[in-house]
């Protein structure tokens, strides 16, 4: 149970509540004043007894969805390589030792480099709470149950380097455009680091890192506040009396997530003569002015995206997929990873009648000539309308958990939907070409191609 998310940013806003501490053990009841809350907008509660627990009301959705977030993944472990990935799957092992049915179709658990993640999806709100909460419980496992879960961590890895040969070229290039050798480490660990993992570290691991009031919970849902805070409270009271302890040392947020920036470049290009069909990955990281209004510069990014995504002539997909058939699957992302990072990533796998030096030349090619981007006016508007109609019908992703994960790692402030749509009307192509100056510039590049045989 492990997913690969390069870096995950993560969003907020703010809503005046009250807090109350009831009598038994030191569970906090908290009370939110009944504000209307429209439908698909994101709100940060306070006084809650989390880290940090976001609501968002989707009248529509058929069940409720929790996701538990910690603060902690490969990039803040400083124990054995691989660790919080282990101890996660130790974490589900526990909970599902403890409960009556096996595991819902709809749960999952991950980890990345700087968080560990756990989800679960049920018509039952109180099943879904239930579910993702379970994972903080103390491990009441067996040593050779811990022995046994090892052993699927090593297969996992097995399984992933298998399936992705160019596992390690394309951590290294993190490390590079991060200049960061933390980012080197991978989330899943090494055969060697997997062989030296203890119980009692994982354990130890587990109750320092799995404390109820370290996770971020978010909360889409289908009920209303009243209701759902009602379900949060009991949720809580069940879950804090089978943790470790509560008496744990105070905690504090942990810190600010900014990474030292690269203004080099990297190319490497090597022959893997076990996969079939040449591949190559780029990334492209760009320092943004941090004092820039986060709800224009989502506009702009979402735009930026769609842009590139686009299968006409001008958008990059289109380069790529229509000049005869260059590349065979793509995944081009565009996002921000932190308060003042732009990260632009690129991986595809080119047909299996192209030169890796054709596809090569036409992605450098339409990357170099962004700044001078130029399409018919109707073109344009096209694109802008097909991004806002998606936004309007709340199909894309401005009403889902990733805008919080964005705030949590990212320490952004939650952007508004409307405001979003407003700056996304405002926009022109000047604008992009601006974006794309700054941001697509050959000395800020890195670029692996792997040559298959
Ligand atoms: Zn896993």
């Amino acid at each position: 149970m492990y997913n690969c998310i390069l870096l995950s940013d993560f969003l907020g806003s703010c809503f005046c509540f009250a807090k109350r501490l009831t009598i038994s053990l030191c569970l906090l009841l908290f009370i939110g004043c009944e504000q209307q809350m429209s439908p698909n907008t994101i709100t940060s509660i306070s006084g809650s007894p989390f880290a940090s627990l976001w609501y968002v009301y989707v009248p529509d959705l058929q069940e409720t969805r929790a996701t538990l977030i910690f603060q902690h993944g490969e990039y803040d472990n400083d124990k054995v390589h691989g660790l919080p990935h282990f101890v996660e799957h130790l974490a589900v092992r526990n909970a599902n030792k403890h409960r009556s049915k096996a595991i819902a179709p709809h749960d999952g658990a991950w980890t990345t480099r700087l968080a560990t993640y756990y989800s679960s999806s049920s018509t039952i709100p109180e099943e879904a709470l239930a579910n993702v909460l379970r994972h903080t419980q103390a491990l009441k496992l067996h040593y050779d149950e811990i022995i046994a879960e090892r052993e699927i961590v090593k297969r996992e890895y097995e399984f992933r380097v298998r399936d992705e040969q160019a596992r390690d070229i394309w951590t290294n290039t993190g490390a590079f455009i991060f200049q960061d050798e933390r980012m080197r480490r991978d989330p899943l660990g090494t055969p060697q680091s997997i062989a030296a993992f203890k119980p009692p570290m994982a354990i130890l691991s587990h109750r320092k890192t799995h404390q109820l009031r370290k996770g971020h919970l978010i909360l889409l849902t289908p009920e209303r506040w009243a209701r759902a805070r009602e379900l949060v409270n009991t949720a809580w009271a069940r879950a804090s009396t089978q943790q470790h302890d509560m008496s744990q040392q105070p905690w504090s947020p942990p810190q600010q997530f900014t990474l030292p920036f690269t203004n080099g470049q990297l190319h490497q290009e090597i022959t893997v003569p076990t996969i079939a069909t040449s591949r190559f990955y780029l990334s492209q990281r760009t320092r943004v002015n941090s004092d820039v209004d986060v709800n224009k510069f989502e506009a702009l990014i979402l735009l930026a995206s769609d842009f590139l995504q686009d299968r006409s002539a001008y958008g990059m997909v289109g380069a790529l997929y229509y000049d005869d058939y260059q590349i065979n699957t793509l995944d081009l992302n565009l996002e921000m990873i932190s308060a003042s990072d732009l990260l632009l990533t690129l991986n595809a796998k080119t047909s299996s009648e192209t030169s890796l030096g054709d596809a090569k030349r036409t992605v450098l090619q339409f990357l170099d000539n962004l700044q001078f981007l130029d399409m018919p006016e109707p073109e344009f508007a096209r694109i802008k309308g097909q991004l806002l109609a998606r936004l309007r019908n709340g199909s894309d992703k401005l009403n889902s958990a990733d805008y919080v994960f964005k705030a949590l790692v990212g320490r952004l402030p939650v952007p508004d939907t409307d405001q979003i749509l407003a700056a996304i009307e405002a926009l022109t192509q000047d604008d992009l070409r601006n974006l794309f100056s700054q941001m697509v510039t050959s000395s800020r590049r890195a670029t692996v191609f792997i040559r298959a045989e």
